[in-house]
């Protein structure tokens, strides 16, 4: 499986120049291996490469791969949709939960959090193109989510994540991603915690790395194109 380091190489070397290219600094980014649906052997792959920040969007398959890769020292993050009575599986694990958005998902995972005495970090999640489809609240109701968290004391928001549209136009994904980041502009001088933007994937990390993106979450152009028939 040399193609994955052959990957990390050219993206890492893309994301460097970039950066540059937008007066950023690369150390103020995260690389976060997207490996849902792909084994261990994969994960073990990047990890030799140096990459340590691994992104799952199930709570089974994150907690069979952190199990069977339990003497790796992989800090795993949460992407996908959470199912409350899915959470006491995954806050022992996750160092990060990209994806919540709703309050009884923090009321969960704070019960959870407090039981492993621990301090769970998560990013809210924000529908910015206003798709359907598409988890996250709007803007209007952030306000209102941030401050009914402070009721959680064992759980801290520390950013905000977001998906493009799925869409070839730049200037529309570039239009959600700057947005993400006004927002957390905005709120970050009542909650200075709020400092991850959690955002780019394989098609459009270098606009979101522009507009100050500092989680990248990169799955197909690592691994390669998912087959979700076999995933776990
Ligand atoms: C699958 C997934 C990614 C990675 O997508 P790629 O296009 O494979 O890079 C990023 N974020 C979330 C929330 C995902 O579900």
């Amino acid at each position: 499986m040399e193609f994955i380091k052959k990957n990390l190489e050219e993206i890492t070397q893309l994301i460097k120049t970039h950066t540059e290219k937008v007066n950023r600094s690369y150390e103020d980014l995260l690389l976060i291996a997207v490996s849902k649906t792909f084994s261990v052997e994969y994960i073990k792959e990047a990890y030799d490469y140096g990459i340590k920040h691994f992104a799952e969007n199930k709570a089974q398959e994150l907690r069979k791969k952190a199990e069977e890769l339990k003497d790796y020292e992989i800090n795993w993050h949460f992407i996908g949709r959470i199912q409350t009575n899915k959470v006491k599986y995954i806050v022992p694990i996750a160092e990060y939960i990209h994806s919540v958005y709703r309050e009884k998902e923090i009321a969960e995972i704070d019960k959870i959090a407090k039981k492993h005495n621990k301090v769970q970090k998560i990013l809210i999640e924000m529908n910015i193109s206003g798709e359907e489809t598409k988890g996250g609240i709007s803007k209007n109701e952030l306000e209102e989510l941030l401050k009914v968290a402070e009721n959680y004391n064992n759980v801290k928001i520390v950013g905000l994540m977001t998906m493009a549209p799925y869409t070839d136009n730049k200037k529309i994904i570039k239009n959600v991603f700057c947005g993400l980041k006004d927002i957390r502009d905005k709120y970050i001088k009542l909650y200075p915690d709020l400092k991850e933007l959690s955002m780019g994937m394989s098609n459009d990390y270098l606009i979101a790395i522009e507009c100050g993106s500092t989680m990248l979450r990169i799955g197909s152009s690592i691994f390669g194109k998912r087959n979700y028939n076999t995933g776990g």
